[in-house]
């Protein structure tokens, strides 16, 4: 799809007029696999002359010190507090909501994040709740404990319900949301929470620690129904890259992140 000269008007108009923030989407936008997407880490340089630039995914299984350095190999300016990812702020909802005693089923990145923020994790028979991330070990038996969890009252987190993931090389994979539904049927309840997008938590966190505005926030991601959904529902603007057409007021489409560049570059 291209852009409409009016389209594009008022593109040109809001980046630097009203937008404070860039929040970027990682896996489909910034990468793919292994390989940053081309004109990504130029975009990211130019961006921070005149504009905050962090980082959201919905990942829940690398810690946030792994998914830096990932970003910081690549080539991507990433400071240490920069990512925010289901993971770790599914570890803050925890510890706000004065969530302890945890069941996890997860990864041992999981585990740190919560770990780190003074939780205890503890086996099945002693917890009071049930967290749920990517979990590449996941069997019966961890749905039987979900189960046995929720049915005595505890609450049940979920980091994100992400039904697959590409994994590069044209292969997809079960998500955590594969995990959670498994969990979701066997109890006949859905989570309690679900801390990553669309679930604008992510992004409210990110207002709060900078200090901005939602409508200050431009979230760039490559899905419609995470990205901008959570975008939209956050009264945040949105740029969906990719092909897909779309027609929201507050969303616009691009064709790759260059085409972002060129947008910033003319309204310099
Ligand atoms: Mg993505």
């Amino acid at each position: 799809m291209t852009m409409s000269a009016n389209h594009k008007a008022a593109l040109d108009k809001i980046l630097n007029d009203q937008i404070k923030l860039f929040a970027f989407d990682l896996d489909g936008t910034l990468y793919v696999g292994e390989k940053a997407v081309p004109e990504a880490i130029e975009l990211i340089a130019e961006l921070r002359r005149n504009h905050q630039v962090v980082y959201f995914t919905n990942n829940s299984s690398k810690t946030i010190t792994q998914l830096s350095k990932k970003l910081r190999e690549l080539g991507f300016f990433c400071g240490s507090s920069d990512v925010y990812s289901a993971g770790a702020a599914t570890a803050d909802y925890l510890k706000e909501s004065g969530l302890d005693n945890v069941y996890l089923i997860g990864s041992v990145g999981l585990r740190a994040e919560v770990e780190a923020r003074g939780l205890r994790v503890c086996p099945a028979k002693t917890a009071h709740h049930v967290v749920v991330g990517l979990d590449l070990d996941f069997t019966y038996q961890k749905i039987a404990d979900a189960l046995a969890i929720i049915n005595r009252g505890g609450k049940f987190i979920a980091c994100n319900e992400d039904r697959n993931f590409p994994a590069g090389e044209g292969l997809i994979l079960p998500g955590c949301g594969a995990m959670a539904g498994a969990i979701t049927t066997a109890a006949d309840k859905t989570p309690d929470f679900t801390v990553g997008k669309p679930n604008p938590y992510l992004l409210a966190r990110i207002a709060t620690e900078y200090g901005v505005k939602a409508e200050a926030i431009m979230v760039v991601g490559d899905s419609y129904d995470s990205d901008i959904a959570m975008a939209l529902s956050y009264r945040s603007k949105a740029i969906l890259v990719g092909q897909q057409a779309v027609f929201a007021p507050t969303v616009w489409s691009v064709e790759n992140v260059g085409q972002i560049r060129r947008l910033l570059r003319k309204s310099q």
